[in-house]
């Protein structure tokens, strides 16, 4: 058997672990570090670069190096998140034939699936030097609050990356193992998680190695790049200003401000002040002009601070539905990079009436876990471990007039499933239409479209004759599964699957086959074969 391993494919950092007998451990990628920035470029003679090299390349190369891809993985190009997103990143961001996002990058255009299997690619190749064996099945980490189409698409990421993904999991359940294996506390357990593109919360009883899930919330656009994003805009609302002139089409000195605004961010939680200095950030006929500012802590935090009220907002509502009061939690965790600013901890401890857990690395718990989670599903740890998560969303179908009907609702622990008769409106109907949907409002065009399932070649009858059980099935990745049969005949009903969004299985197959055929070639080259 090969190696498992678990990867945390995090929005602007990733990180890989496995189980060193009954431990987790952080694989170091190829420049010796823990965590792998989340980013792939592709240079001007046609080389691929992922993690630190490609970073290195955002300044000189911005319109080819591509961050933060997992903001847009699974979503719309129509969405309003997109829309503003394509204001903030120098790359480009076009719209597919079905709606989905493809990015313009290297002469070519990608889908965020691609572009994360580069990023998950690099991990396995880092894990397959450092235990020196193949590496083809990892459990792969997502926020709680990823709907289904991002949790296919990061399952799709895997298999053009050569993995085989045994599970999804969510990153603060993840989180969680590693945290309540180690530290053996038993109780009600807070894990707030703030990492560079997203915000989730989850709220979980451990006891006696059983983890169960009581609620989750979040929202996959609230992060560490938001916060980003507030001091930008402040530097070039100032620049502007003070010059009259509008940094927001200069790809390079927004580039150039971007990684300043992070760097400035990251300093100021270990110092009170801090300089953004860039000189010569652009030129006009009257010379140079030149970024040069201080900023202090406490106006990097009134800026943000409506961005942690929004993930206090959040926690409570996870709180309300899990029926605890934040005085109940026994431990709280902090989990993701954004969480070190001294704001995010001073509101979270004000918040629970208790000071986060110690001793926790932010950036590591999340793989760690994902590897525990390898081994318990591979039933190869000593510890009985049971894992009981939720579903963060309803599922349901779209019933007459745009009415949403909930088949199973949000918290509901997963797997989990439910069986729903239909039947025919007209005399001798073939076909009958399920609408299936994700979301919580009593409106269907509010909610997330996921699919539509046809029910084909119905016995022909009188309407309302025909019995046909559809069994809706949310799996342990938070996939929906769609299942039907015809009571009359006792006979497997066929279900034609039309997603609303995400690779088809041909086009998938379709990359798979260009990136073998790409590896295969580059091994060619290299005399390998
Ligand atoms: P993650 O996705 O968990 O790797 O989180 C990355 C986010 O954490 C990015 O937005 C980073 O800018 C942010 N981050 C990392 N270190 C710090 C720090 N010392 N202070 C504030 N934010 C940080």
């Amino acid at each position: 058997m090969t190696e498992l391993i678990g990867i945390d494919l995090g929005t602007t950092y990733s990180c890989v672990a496995y189980m060193n007998g009954d431990r987790p451990e952080i694989i170091p990628n190829f420049e010796g570090n823990n965590t792998t920035p989340s980013v792939v470029s592709f240079t001007a003679n046609g080389e691929r670069l992922v993690g630190l090299p490609a970073l290195r390349q955002a300044l000189t190369n911005p319109e080819n190096t591509i961050y933060s891809v997992k903001r847009l993985i699974g979503k719309k190009f129509n969405s309003p998140e997109m829309q503003k997103i394509r204001q903030h990143v120098p790359y480009k961001i076009s719209e597919a034939a079905n709606g989905d996002i493809l990015i313009e990058a290297g002469g070519r255009l990608y889908s965020p699936q691609e572009i994360s299997s580069f990023i998950l690619a690099y991990l396995k190749t880092c894990a397959e030097s450092f235990l020196g064996t193949d590496v083809e099945e990892a459990v792969i980490t997502v926020p709680a609050y990823f709907n289904d189409h991002q949790r296919q698409a990061t399952k799709d990421a895997a298999a053009i990356s050569g993995l085989d993904v045994i599970r999804i999991i969510n990153e603060p359940t993840a989180a969680s193992l590693a945290y309540g294996l180690e530290s053996r506390k038993e109780g009600l357990l807070a894990v707030y998680d703030l990492g560079g593109g997203t915000f989730d919360i989850t709220i979980l009883e451990m006891n006696d190695g059983v983890f169960h899930v009581l609620s989750t919330s979040g929202d996959t656009f609230l992060g560490g790049d938001d916060f980003d994003n507030c001091l930008i805009s402040s530097l070039l609302q100032e620049f502007r200003e003070a010059n009259q002139v509008d940094l927001v089409q200069d790809k390079f000195a927004l580039q150039r401000i971007k990684e300043a605004a992070e760097k400035a961010k990251r300093e100021l939680s270990f110092t009170t002040e801090t300089e953004v200095n860039l000189p010569f950030i652009c030129s006009t006929e009257d010379g140079s002009l030149h970024i040069k500012k201080k900023i202090s802590r406490s106006y990097l935090e009134r800026l943000t601070e409506n961005l942690v009220d929004r993930t206090l907002t959040i926690s409570q509502a996870a709180l309300s539905e899990a029926k605890v009061n934040p005085a109940r939690v026994d431990e709280v965790i902090l989990v993701g990079g954004q969480t070190r600013m001294p704001l995010v901890k001073q509101k979270v401890t004000q918040f629970f009436g208790r000071t986060p857990a110690a001793r926790i690395n932010p950036d590591e718990i999340v793989a760690l876990g994902a590897a525990i989670q390898a081994k318990i599903i591979r039933g190869s740890i000593n510890n009985l471990v049971l894992l009981l998560d939720v579903t963060p969303f309803s599922l349901g179908i779209e019933t007459e007039n745009g009415g949403f009907e909930k088949i199973i609702e949000r918290n509901t622990t997963i797997p989990a499933r439910k069986t729903m008769a239909f039947t025919t409106v007209e005399n001798n109907q073939r076909r009958v239409k399920i609408h299936v949907l994700q979301g919580e409002s009593p409106r269907a065009e509010e909610n997330k479209s996921l699919a539509t399932f046809d029910l084909v070649g119905v016995d022909p009858a009188p309407a309302g004759v025909p019995q046909i059980d559809v069994t809706f099935e949310i799996d342990g990745d938070g996939l929906l599964k769609v299942a039907a049969r015809d009571v009359n005949t006792g006979r497997e009903q066929k279900v034609v699957v039309k997603p609303a969004a995400g690779l088809l299985p041909e086009e998938l197959q379709e990359i798979i086959n260009r990136r073998k055929k790409e590896v295969a070639d580059s091994h060619d080259k290299q005399g390998l074969l």
